[in-house]
């Protein structure tokens, strides 16, 4: 057998021109590698076009809102990663790892604020994943989530050095204190 019948073009071809098929009895498709090549390159278009189609912005913002509203924790456990992972720090446990230390109280594990899940990025009050010890790697032990002013302000630094920082500040204003809040 050197030629072989495509069964759509229905011409006589040398077998050559059939891709392998392991699972059809003579070991070759059907159809000749040219009506399988246009054939392919339609079906990619007709696929294309439909989910052009398909695709709504405004849906999709919607559908995406109504993720947010309804597991606000998870669509933000799966953001803080993908964000790490962008910055070249991939975090080496799963969303579902983290949700699991979210604080019980919902408040930031160091000014102990509460926190704002369904806010934008930048609000102060908006949880953030934090790597405690920045030359340890990024494993479930080794993170917690702090609000995003916590965070922007421990920086790089140690848990202990923030906090320690944060107490400078403090003692280095006491006119400041005294004359903003009365609390001296
Ligand atoms: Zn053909
Ligand atoms: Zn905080």
């Amino acid at each position: 057998m050197d030629q072989k019948k495509c069964y759509m073009c229905m011409s006589l071809q040398p077998i050559e021109n059939f891709h392998k098929n392991i699972k059809r009895k003579n070991g070759l498709q059907n159809w000749c590698k040219e009506c399988r090549n246009k054939h392919r390159i339609t079906r990619r278009k007709e696929i294309n076009t439909r989910v052009r189609e398909r695709y709504n912005p405004e849906k999709e913002k919607q559908r995406s809102m109504n993720r947010r509203a309804k597991n606000p924790q998870r669509v933000w456990a799966s953001k803080a990663i993908a964000g790490h992972k962008r910055r070249k720090k991939p975090c080496l446990f799963t969303i579902n790892d983290l949700i699991t230390i979210i604080p019980k109280n919902n408040t930031c594990v160091l000014c102990k604020k509460i926190f704002k899940w369904n806010c934008n990025d930048h609000d102060l009050a908006a949880p953030s994943l934090d790597q405690i010890d920045c030359a340890q790697a990024l494993i479930l032990d080794n993170a917690q989530i702090i609000c995003k002013q916590c965070n922007g302000g421990k920086s790089t630094d140690t848990q202990l050095g923030y906090i320690l920082n944060c107490r400078d500040v403090w003692e280095k204003h006491r006119d400041t204190r005294r004359d903003q809040t009365g609390r001296a």
